[in-house]
Protein backbone atom coordinates (compact mmCIF):
# COMPACT_ATOMS: atom_id res chain seq x y z
CA UNK A 1 0.00 0.00 0.00
CA UNK A 2 1.08 3.44 -0.87
CA UNK A 3 1.82 6.01 1.35
CA UNK A 4 0.77 9.45 -0.25
CA UNK A 5 2.62 11.91 1.91
CA UNK A 6 6.09 9.75 1.51
CA UNK A 7 4.78 9.83 -2.40
CA UNK A 8 4.47 13.51 -2.58
CA UNK A 9 7.85 14.19 -0.76
CA UNK A 10 9.63 11.97 -3.45
CA UNK A 11 7.74 14.03 -6.35
CA UNK A 12 8.38 11.52 -8.84
CA UNK A 13 4.79 10.53 -10.41
CA UNK A 14 5.33 7.29 -12.13
CA UNK A 15 6.12 5.97 -8.37
CA UNK A 16 4.58 5.31 -5.37
CA UNK A 17 6.42 5.22 -2.14
CA UNK A 18 5.37 2.13 0.28
CA UNK A 19 7.80 3.79 3.30
CA UNK A 20 10.42 5.71 4.15
CA UNK A 21 13.24 4.99 6.33
CA UNK A 22 15.27 8.00 7.64
CA UNK A 23 18.99 7.05 8.92
CA UNK A 24 22.44 9.16 9.62
CA UNK A 25 22.36 11.50 6.03
CA UNK A 26 19.93 9.12 4.41
CA UNK A 27 17.06 8.99 3.04
CA UNK A 28 15.93 5.44 1.63
CA UNK A 29 12.10 5.56 -0.21
CA UNK A 30 10.68 1.98 -0.57
CA UNK A 31 9.17 2.21 -3.78
CA UNK A 32 7.23 0.53 -6.62
CA UNK A 33 5.81 2.00 -10.06
CA UNK A 34 2.43 3.12 -10.38
CA UNK A 35 1.20 0.88 -13.48
CA UNK A 36 0.62 -1.94 -12.06
CA UNK A 37 0.43 -3.51 -15.88
CA UNK A 38 2.83 -3.27 -19.19
CA UNK A 39 2.18 -3.78 -22.84
CA UNK A 40 3.66 -6.55 -24.41
CA UNK A 41 6.06 -5.56 -27.24
CA UNK A 42 5.39 -8.68 -29.62
CA UNK A 43 1.46 -8.49 -29.60
CA UNK A 44 0.57 -5.10 -27.91
CA UNK A 45 -1.61 -6.81 -25.51
CA UNK A 46 -1.16 -5.34 -22.03
CA UNK A 47 -1.14 -7.76 -19.56
CA UNK A 48 -0.96 -7.55 -15.64
CA UNK A 49 0.12 -10.97 -14.72
CA UNK A 50 3.61 -11.01 -13.02
CA UNK A 51 6.92 -12.74 -13.98
CA UNK A 52 8.86 -12.33 -11.14
CA UNK A 53 9.94 -9.36 -9.42
CA UNK A 54 13.87 -7.84 -7.80
CA UNK A 55 14.87 -5.21 -5.74
CA UNK A 56 17.54 -2.35 -6.97
CA UNK A 57 19.05 0.48 -5.08
CA UNK A 58 18.46 4.15 -7.56
CA UNK A 59 20.33 6.84 -6.25
CA UNK A 60 18.25 10.59 -6.38
CA UNK A 61 18.77 14.01 -5.95
CA UNK A 62 19.66 14.87 -1.99
CA UNK A 63 17.35 15.85 0.02
CA UNK A 64 18.51 18.67 2.46
CA UNK A 65 21.86 17.35 2.26
CA UNK A 66 20.81 14.00 2.77
CA UNK A 67 21.69 11.55 0.15
CA UNK A 68 18.54 10.04 -1.18
CA UNK A 69 18.47 6.04 -2.50
CA UNK A 70 14.92 4.32 -4.28
CA UNK A 71 14.92 0.92 -3.18
CA UNK A 72 13.06 -0.32 -6.07
CA UNK A 73 10.65 -2.74 -6.27
CA UNK A 74 11.43 -3.76 -9.83
CA UNK A 75 8.96 -6.22 -11.43
CA UNK A 76 8.59 -8.24 -14.70
CA UNK A 77 5.43 -9.01 -16.65
CA UNK A 78 4.15 -12.46 -18.69
CA UNK A 79 2.06 -12.03 -21.58
CA UNK A 80 -1.48 -13.74 -21.16
CA UNK A 81 -2.22 -13.42 -24.60
CA UNK A 82 1.36 -14.97 -26.76
CA UNK A 83 2.79 -15.82 -23.55
CA UNK A 84 5.90 -13.80 -23.96
CA UNK A 85 7.80 -13.72 -20.23
CA UNK A 86 10.25 -11.37 -18.81
CA UNK A 87 8.37 -7.97 -19.89
CA UNK A 88 10.54 -5.15 -18.02
CA UNK A 89 8.31 -2.40 -16.73
CA UNK A 90 8.82 1.22 -18.00
CA UNK A 91 9.68 4.22 -15.70
CA UNK A 92 9.52 7.70 -16.94
CA UNK A 93 11.84 9.04 -14.52
CA UNK A 94 14.78 6.26 -14.64
CA UNK A 95 16.14 4.70 -17.91
CA UNK A 96 16.50 1.50 -18.15
CA UNK A 97 19.53 -0.23 -17.07
CA UNK A 98 20.48 3.36 -14.99
CA UNK A 99 21.08 2.97 -11.09
CA UNK A 100 20.52 6.85 -11.14
CA UNK A 101 16.96 8.67 -11.60
CA UNK A 102 17.37 11.21 -15.13
CA UNK A 103 16.74 14.48 -12.83
CA UNK A 104 19.96 13.12 -10.85
CA UNK A 105 21.77 12.93 -14.07
CA UNK A 106 20.70 16.50 -14.56
CA UNK A 107 21.38 17.86 -11.18
CA UNK A 108 24.81 16.16 -11.59
CA UNK A 109 26.02 17.77 -14.72
CA UNK A 110 24.60 21.34 -13.48
CA UNK A 111 27.10 20.63 -10.63
CA UNK A 112 29.98 20.45 -13.02
CA UNK A 113 29.10 23.84 -14.84
CA UNK A 114 30.99 25.37 -11.30
CA UNK A 115 32.74 22.15 -10.06
CA UNK A 116 35.23 20.06 -11.29
CA UNK A 117 33.86 16.19 -12.05
CA UNK A 118 36.33 14.54 -8.91
CA UNK A 119 34.58 17.35 -6.71
CA UNK A 120 31.13 16.63 -7.53
CA UNK A 121 32.08 12.86 -7.33
CA UNK A 122 32.93 13.31 -3.82
CA UNK A 123 30.18 15.28 -2.93
CA UNK A 124 28.17 12.42 -4.30
CA UNK A 125 29.65 9.60 -3.33
CA UNK A 126 30.23 8.64 -6.70
CA UNK A 127 32.76 7.68 -9.20
CA UNK A 128 34.24 9.89 -11.71
CA UNK A 129 33.29 7.89 -14.29
CA UNK A 130 29.98 8.39 -13.16
CA UNK A 131 29.65 11.78 -13.39
CA UNK A 132 31.48 11.97 -16.64
CA UNK A 133 28.66 9.52 -18.46
CA UNK A 134 25.82 11.51 -16.87
CA UNK A 135 27.01 14.91 -18.32
CA UNK A 136 27.57 13.10 -21.75
CA UNK A 137 24.08 11.25 -21.44
CA UNK A 138 23.03 15.17 -21.41
CA UNK A 139 25.20 16.56 -23.51
CA UNK A 140 25.78 13.85 -26.49
CA UNK A 141 22.48 14.74 -27.75
CA UNK A 142 22.76 18.14 -27.94
CA UNK A 143 25.70 17.73 -30.11
CA UNK A 144 24.78 15.52 -32.48
CA UNK A 145 21.24 17.77 -33.12
CA UNK A 146 23.66 21.24 -33.38
CA UNK A 147 26.15 18.51 -36.01
CA UNK A 148 22.68 17.63 -37.95
CA UNK A 149 21.60 21.08 -38.10
CA UNK A 150 24.76 22.30 -39.33
CA UNK A 151 25.72 19.29 -41.92
CA UNK A 152 21.90 20.00 -43.11
CA UNK A 153 21.95 23.65 -43.55
CA UNK A 154 22.47 24.88 -47.17
CA UNK A 155 24.46 27.79 -45.68
CA UNK A 156 25.08 29.14 -42.69
CA UNK A 157 25.11 32.78 -41.40
CA UNK A 158 27.18 34.15 -38.19
CA UNK A 159 26.62 37.24 -36.54
CA UNK A 160 28.61 38.49 -33.44
CA UNK A 161 27.09 40.83 -30.44
CA UNK A 162 29.18 42.32 -27.76
CA UNK A 163 27.77 41.00 -24.32
CA UNK A 164 27.20 44.11 -21.73
CA UNK A 165 29.43 46.04 -23.30
CA UNK A 166 32.55 44.62 -21.85
CA UNK A 167 34.40 44.02 -25.21
CA UNK A 168 33.59 40.14 -24.96
CA UNK A 169 32.23 38.80 -28.69
CA UNK A 170 29.62 36.39 -28.75
CA UNK A 171 29.39 34.44 -31.99
CA UNK A 172 25.52 33.09 -33.13
CA UNK A 173 25.77 30.95 -35.68
CA UNK A 174 22.27 30.73 -38.15
CA UNK A 175 20.72 28.62 -40.81
CA UNK A 176 19.58 32.25 -43.28
CA UNK A 177 17.07 30.00 -45.03
CA UNK A 178 14.95 28.47 -42.37
CA UNK A 179 16.42 31.21 -39.75
CA UNK A 180 17.08 28.29 -37.37
CA UNK A 181 19.57 29.28 -34.50
CA UNK A 182 22.18 26.39 -34.72
CA UNK A 183 25.01 27.19 -31.90
CA UNK A 184 26.20 30.37 -29.65
CA UNK A 185 29.67 30.54 -29.38
CA UNK A 186 31.45 32.44 -26.00
CA UNK A 187 34.22 33.90 -28.23
CA UNK A 188 34.57 34.59 -32.01
CA UNK A 189 38.10 33.22 -32.18
CA UNK A 190 39.06 31.14 -35.41
CA UNK A 191 39.36 28.06 -33.27
CA UNK A 192 36.29 28.08 -31.87
CA UNK A 193 34.10 28.31 -35.24
CA UNK A 194 36.33 25.47 -36.61
CA UNK A 195 35.58 23.56 -33.69
ZN1 LIG B 1 2.19 -10.79 -26.02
Amino acid sequence: MQNNNITNFLQLPDLDVINLIQTEGLYIFIAQAKDKSVKCPDCSSTTDKLHDQRWQSIKDIPIRDNMVVIRLNKKRYRCNCCGKRGINEHYDSIDSYSRKTKRYDTYLTNETISKNYTTVAKENNLSYTSIDNAVKKQVNPMIEEKTSKLKNAKSISLDEFSVLKKKKYTLVICDPISHELIDILPQRNKENIIE
